[in-house]
């Protein structure tokens, strides 16, 4: 498969497409990057490794690093996480309170941001230093080092944070929350703040597509749990448009509201795309239609 010639007509294509859609200016920070911006990088299993535009630019990957917190909570505690969170999608927005009531606090999967909340949670009750051991866990998925927090984005969210800080009390007070609020909130706030370019964050992810396994032949998940994480992308990463991405693109994949989406094919390949503006249910407008193309063309979906 030819994918640096796919991804080269593709990108033609859909650069030239009217860019709808708007910043996630809900977070300050968010709001002064450059629309304009698009970027995309593939790394397969066979190691080709191909990338065009501003695919060496870092951004702000939001919530895909829900993706690494989950891995690394999956990975040290097992299954005993479905306890305090469920496995199916939600039909609503990201940041909804609406079901935890009738839910008992229990928030219906790990990407809505109350399940990453609950996940931020359980990983501060079980790690000695959880800003730094989340950043080692990441370091050991691949081969590139250059990771950090972005200190800036994260107070940028925190200010205006008011609806993530309604979501972890009202959990709490369903005894769904075992620490301070105002801790799980601040490490929250840091794992949304991470930023990584394309390539970076294809790298990244190779893992999911390689039964858990990075291409340095270290073994992050089971199998079984890298299939998981897979099944919980494709039913559950897009929000209350993940039916949509299954529907048009066919892969498991993650957004986030800094524009960024990651997708796997598992046993072939990860590829990033990051296009600032969002549709209105907060995923990246070009990257959804980037990723569509892509598996069109290639006639490489899950499908
Ligand atoms: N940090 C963002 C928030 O909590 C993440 C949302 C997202 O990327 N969908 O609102």
């Amino acid at each position: 498969m030819d994918y640096k010639e796919i991804i080269e007509s593709v990108y033609q294509k859909v650069d030239t497409i009217e860019n709808t859609g708007e910043l996630a200016t809900y977070i300050p920070e968010l709001a002064t990057i450059d629309p304009e911006k698009f970027g995309v990088h593939i790394s397969t299993i066979s190691n080709t490794n191909f990338g065009l535009g501003n695919f060496q630019e870092k951004f702000s990957i939001q919530s895909i690093a829900k993706v690494l917190s989950l891995c690394l909570a999956y990975k040290q505690l097992g299954e005993s996480i479905w306890n305090r969170l469920g496995v199916e999608p939600s039909g609503s927005s990201f940041n909804s309170l609406v079901q935890l009531e009738s839910d008992n606090g229990i928030p219906r999967n790990p990407f809505i941001n109350a399940g990453a909340i609950v996940i931020a949670d359980i990983l501060i009750s079980n790690l000695k230093n959880p800003r730094e051991d989340l950043l080692s866990f990441i370091k050991s998925l691949s081969a590139n080092k250059n990771i950090a927090y972005s200190p800036k984005i994260a107070a940028s969210e925190k200010s205006v944070g008011y609806r993530n800080v309604a979501l972890c009390n009202f959990i709490k007070s369903y005894g769904n929350i075992h620490n301070d609020p105002e801790e799980v909130l601040d490490f929250y706030f840091d794992l949304c703040s991470l930023e990584f370019s394309c390539e970076h964050l294809s790298e990244l992810f190779l893992f999911l597509a390689n039964n858990g396994q990075t291409r340095q032949g270290k073994q992050i998940l089971t199998k079984s749990q890298s299939k998981r994480i897979n099944a919980l992308m494709q039913t559950c990463g897009f929000y209350d448009e993940s039916g949509e991405f299954a529907f048009k693109v066919g892969l498991a994949g993650k957004s986030g509201v800094g524009g960024g989406i990651i997708a796997i094919h598992p046993n072939q390949y990860a590829i990033a795309v990051w296009s600032p503006k969002l549709n209105k249910k907060g995923n990246s407008y070009k990257g959804m239609r980037f990723l569509e193309e892509f598996t069109t063309l290639s006639e490489q979906s899950i499908f």
